[in-house]
This record gives structure tokens, sequence and C-alpha cells, in this order.
């Protein structure tokens, strides 16, 4: 089984994100994008080369444009342009993409594959194999689990577990228990110790990814360190997702 881990966007936490990841000796691709989101503070590009020395940076368009709504022409700029930037900010290749909003179609990916990447991630999450390398899916996402932290829309009070009910299925098709579900931190252990003994044809991968400024406004930091120690402990190789290809 193979552990690999990403991160979107290019917000300036990701800095303490991979101070975490370092200590608990993790690989992470940080997908990273010009373009300011959530009026959070970004990286410089000096911290993101930086970054690249021990951890790999993807590309993730210039303005985190949803690439099926906009024109072909455009969404070609977009891909062509943000694996330029990468590049030229990191001084190396840049082999890996991650969609915007996980919004992708077989027109973005031949572009994606066109623009000479080895591979792009979506949004998919529960999985834990590759059968198109233009549409690894993850895991887990560090994300409030079993229930909703904050009220961005009116029908989040009617739905309270929402993350929960509408992954439960799902998680227990994988073979998660329900007593697994009670918190993020016990549901990802349960998920991993299931990709460590699963058998199947194509290798076994868990991808966990997230955003940094999320796990800051929901308070997971700790969650984060607690599972990345017990990743540790189970010394499964830790790659960045271009290795996992
Ligand atoms: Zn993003």
């Amino acid at each position: 089984m193979i552990f690999t881990t990403s991160w979107d966007d290019g917000y300036k936490l990701d800095i303490r994100l991979a101070d975490l990841l370092n200590c608990y000796e993790c690989k992470g691709t940080f997908y990273v994008c010009p373009q300011q989101q959530h009026a959070k503070v970004m990286m410089t590009t000096n911290e993101i080369a930086k970054l690249h020395a021990q951890h790999e940076i993807g590309a993730h368009t210039m303005h985190h444009s949803k690439l099926t709504e906009v024109s072909i022409k455009d969404a070609k700029t977009e891909i062509i342009e943000s694996k330029a930037w990468v590049e030229k900010v990191t001084g190396a290749p840049c082999m890996m993409f991650c969609y915007p909003y996980g919004f992708y179609n077989d027109e973005v990916k031949q572009l994606v594959y066109n623009a000479g990447f080895k591979g792009a991630r979506t949004t998919e999450r529960q999985k834990m194999a590759i059968s198109d390398p233009f549409a690894i899916p993850t895991t887990l996402q560090i994300t409030p689990f079993p229930k909703r932290k904050t009220w961005s829309k009116w029908w989040h009070l009617l739905d309270n577990n929402g993350p929960k009910r509408a992954r439960k299925k799902e998680l227990m098709t994988l073979g998660v228990k329900e007593v697994d579900m009670k918190d993020w931190l016990s549901l990802a252990k349960a998920l991993f110790d299931i990709a460590k003994t699963k058998q199947q044809d194509t290798p076994v991968q868990f991808h966990l990814w997230g955003h940094s400024h999320e796990i800051e406004r929901y308070d997971m930091w700790e969650d984060l360190e607690a599972f990345l120690a017990y990743v540790q402990k189970s010394h499964v190789r830790c790659v960045v997702n271009s290795d996992v290809l």
C-alpha cells in the first residue's frame, strides 16, 4: 500500500502543513494557484520554491477556473500557463495537475494530457485505486465529519449530519463500521486499516487531501497530526502524487 497526500490552492498555512508532514516523514503534493482564494494569505513564489525542495508542487490553473464552464480555448490557456508558472517558480518540471473544484470532462482531461502532465487529481473520495492517471481519486478529505461545523447555507441547519449522511452508504460498502464514523480521526484510522489489508489487482493507494485554511478554520490540526503519527507507525511507503503513478 502507498500513502500520498495533496493540498490545494497554495495558502500561507501550507508551510505549517509541510512542517507537520516533515515531522512524520510524510510527503505531499501542493497544488498552487497564483489567484488568491477565500481572501486568505497565500504563499509567495519564494515560499513555493522552498517548499519544492522537500515536497512536490503541482499546477491548479492560473485563476482557479471551473474548466468545464469556460471555453476550451480558455481552459487550454489556464492549463498550459499554470504549468509554465509552476516551472518558472520551482525551476523544475511540473508533472501534476489538479482540477479546481474537481470539474473536468474528457475534453479537459485531453488538454491536461496534451500539456505534458503525468497525471491529474480530482476531488472524488473514498477510492483506493487509480484506474485513470488523469482522473486520480482521493480516499479522504480532512474536513468536518460526521457533523457540519458551520452554517454556510440555511438548509445546513436542517442537515447537521450531512457529511455522514452523504457518505455512510459508500463507507459501509468499503467496510467502515458505524462506530468508526463517530469522528474524523476514527474514520481516517478505520479507512487506513482497511486500505492496509485490502486485496485488489491494482496497487492500493490511500490519498489524503485537503486545504490548510480549512484545517485552521475547523480546528483540525490535532486530528491531522494524530493521523500522520498513526500512518508513520505502520511503516507504509509515503510518496508525492506523481510517484504513485
Ligand atoms: Zn482549489
